[in-house]
C-alpha cells in the first residue's frame, strides 16, 4: 500500500512546481529534499543585512511563457514582476546599451568599425544559409567568425556565446547565436514551442534535433527579427528578491503536500522494472509515482538503469558558475540604472544592481550589486574567485573603497548546458513509474523558465500515461 500518490525527489523550484501543480490534480504529494532549506538554485537569504539570492536572476518570458502559464493555472498569488530593465556594455569608457539587432550593432562602437562590418556580414549569411537549409546550424560560433578580428572582438563574441549557452564560442552553436536573435540571455521565444511536445519516442535527446525541429516554423519570422527586433520579450526581477518566486509557491502548495527538508534520496526503489518508493536514512517511502528532480547525471547512483541510457546520461554537459555579491557603502553613480551589464574584455562577468530594481534588499542609503562569472571547474575555486574580484575591480575602479559586505556563490546554473551536441535527459527515463524534471529534461529557454517548461512537460506525459486526469 502507497504512502502517498507521488514522492518529488528535491525541492528546488522544478521538485516543488511539480509538487503544486500535481497536488492541485488531486493527488498527495511528499517531496523530499537534502538540504535543510527548500528553494535550490532559486532562493535569497541574508549577509550582514544585504539580501542576496542565489545567483544573479533574470526572468524570462513572463508575458506568456511557461511559468506565466503555471501562476496564472496553480498559484494562490502571483508574484510581483518589475521589468528587468536594459542590457548595457560597461567598458573603460562607460555604459553602452547592448545591441539588440543588426541595425543596433552596425553603430555599436564599442567594436572597431571594421570588425563591426564584417561580423554582421557574416551573421547575415549564417542566418540566411541556415533560413534555406544550406547549413544546419550546429558548428560552433567561433567557424563562422572572418579571420582578422581585433582580440576585444573575439572577447566580445566569447563573452555573448557564455550568456547564452553557459559555454565559450567554441562550444556554442551559430544556432544559439541566431535564435537569441537579441544577443541576451533570453535566447529562444516562446512561440516556437507552442503546444509542440518536447518529446515523442526517445529518452534523451540532443540539443541539435530539437533546433532543426523548430527551424522550419521560424525561419522567416526569425530573419525579420534580426532586422527589426520588433518582437519584445517580458523579462523581469522579482520584487523582494528571488524568494518571492519560491514563497509564492510555498503558500500555493495545498495541505495535501508534504514536505521533508534535511531527506537525502539515496535509493529509488524499483519491483519487476516499476518504481515503488524510495529510500532515505529515516527511511522508505512508498508512492505509485515518483518524479525525480535532482542531477540527470546522478540519477545510475539511485536506480538501475539501461547501459545506452547511462551512457547517454554521461554526456550531459555542465556549467560551473561563481557569483560575488558586493554590499556597498553608498549607492555608485556608475550603477545607477534598471537592468544588467555585461563586462568581456579579458574576462567576462554579466552583473546586476539588484537593490535598483527593489531598494530594500540593501540597508537604506546602500546598494547590493551581484557579478556572476561562468569559472573553469578543472582550475582552483580559490585562484579563479581571486581572478573574478580583480576583474571586478578593473571594470569599476574605485568600487574597492565602498565594499562593506563580499559573499561568494559557486554553483551550478543549470544542470544541463546547452552546447554543442549536448545531451538532455527527458521526462520519460526508461523505468516505470518515474519521471524527470529540471533544467536538464528540456532545451528550451534558460533557468527558471526552462524548469517550468520541464513541469508542463510532466504534467503532459502524467496525463498522457493516464497518472492524472486530463
Ligand atoms: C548564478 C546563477 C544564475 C542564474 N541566472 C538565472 C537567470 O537569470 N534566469 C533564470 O531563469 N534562471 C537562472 N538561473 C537558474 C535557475 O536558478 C535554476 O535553473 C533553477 O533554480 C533550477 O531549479 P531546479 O529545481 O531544476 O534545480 P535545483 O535548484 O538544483 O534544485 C534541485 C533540488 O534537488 C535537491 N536534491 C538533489 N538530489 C537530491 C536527492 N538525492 N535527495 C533529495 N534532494 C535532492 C537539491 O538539494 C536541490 O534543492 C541561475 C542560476 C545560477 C546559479
Amino acid at each position: 500500500m502507497a504512502d502517498y500518490d507521488v514522492i518529488v525527489v528535491g525541492g528546488g523550484i522544478s521538485g516543488l512546481l511539480s509538487a503544486l501543480t500535481i497536488s492541485r490534480h488531486g493527488k498527495s504529494v511528499l517531496v523530499l529534499e537534502k538540504d535543510s532549506m527548500v528553494g535550490g538554485n532559486c532562493n535569497s537569504y541574508n549577509v550582514d543585512g544585504f539580501q542576496v539570492d542565489t545567483g544573479v536572476h533574470a526572468i524570462t518570458h513572463l508575458r506568456e511563457g511557461p511559468l506565466r502559464r503555471l501562476i496564472d493555472e496553480y498559484f494562490t498569488y502571483s508574484p510581483v514582476f518589475m521589468d528587468h530593465g536594459d542590457y548595457y556594455v560597461r567598458t573603460e569608457k562607460g555604459l553602452t546599451k547592448l545591441p539588440s539587432n543588426i541595425k543596433e550593432f552596425v553603430t555599436f562602437d564599442i567594436l572597431p568599425r571594421k570588425d563591426r562590418f564584417m561580423l554582421s556580414q557574416a551573421l547575415t549569411r549564417a542566418l540566411t544559409q541556415v533560413t534555406f537549409g544550406m547549413l544546419e546550424g550546429n558548428q560552433p560560433v567561433y567557424d563562422h567568425l572572418p579571420g582578422g578580428l581585433s582580440a576585444d572582438t573575439y572577447d566580445f563574441v566569447d563573452a555573448v556565446a557564455y550568456s547564452l549557452s553557459g559555454k565559450s564560442m567554441k562550444e556554442t552553436s551559430i544556432n544559439r547565436i541566431l535564435y537569441g536573435g537579441s544577443f541576451v540571455r533570453d535566447s529562444i521565444s516562446e512561440d516556437i514551442f507552442e503546444d509542440e511536445p518536447q518529446e515523442s519516442t526517445s529518452y534523451t535527446s540532443r540539443i541539435t534535433d530539437t533546433l532543426s525541429r523548430y527551424q522550419l516554423k521560424s525561419h522567416f519570422s526569425n530573419i525579420s527579427r534580426l532586422a527589426t527586433n520588433k518582437i519584445a520579450y517580458a523579462q523581469g526581477y522579482p520584487r523582494g528578491g528571488l524568494k518571492s518566486v519560491l514563497n509564492a509557491v510555498l503558500y500555493s502548495m495545498p495541505k495535501t503536500v508534504q514536505i521533508k527538508t534535511g531527506s537525502r534520496v539515496k535509493k529509488i526503489i524499483s519491483e519487476g522494472g516499476k518504481v515503488t518508493g524510495v529510500a532515505t536514512d529515516k527511511g522508505v517511502f512508498k508512492a505509485s509515482t515518483v518524479v525525480y528532480s535532482g542531477f540527470a547525471k546522478a540519477l545510475p547512483d539511485l536506480i538501475d538503469l539501461p547501459p545506452d541510457y547511462k551512457e547517454n546520461l554521461s554526456h550531459i554537459d555542465q556549467t560551473l558558475s561563481l557569483t560575488i555579491w558586493l554590499g556597498l557603502s553608498e549607492k555608485l553613480k556608475m550603477f545607477d540604472y534598471t537592468g544588467s551589464e555585461i563586462w568581456f574584455k579579458g574576462g567576462a562577468y554579466w552583473a546586476m544592481p539588484v537593490s535598483n530594481h527593489d531598494p530594500g534588499l540593501a540597508p537604506a542609503g546602500k546598494q547590493l550589486i551581484g557579478f556572476t562569472f561562468i569559472i573553469d571547474d578543472k582550475k582552483n575555486i580559490e585562484s579563479e574567485k581571486k581572478r573574478a574580484f580583480e576583474l571586478i575591480l578593473r571594470a569599476a575602479p574605485g568600487i574597492e573603497n565602498m565594499i562593506e559586505m563580499t559573499h561568494y556563490q559557486v554553483t551550478i546554473p543549470e544542470k544541463a548546458a546547452v552546447t554543442i551536441n549536448g545531451y538532455f535527459a527527458t521526462v520519460r527515463p526508461p523505468v516505470e513509474n518515474l519521471y524527470l524534471v529540471g533544467t536538464d529534461v528540456d532545451n528550451r529557454s534558460m533557468g527558471v523558465t526552462r524548469a517550468a517548461y520541464s513541469v508542463l512537460e510532466l504534467l503532459r506525459a502524467m496525463k498522457e500515461d493516464k497518472k492524472l486526469l486530463p
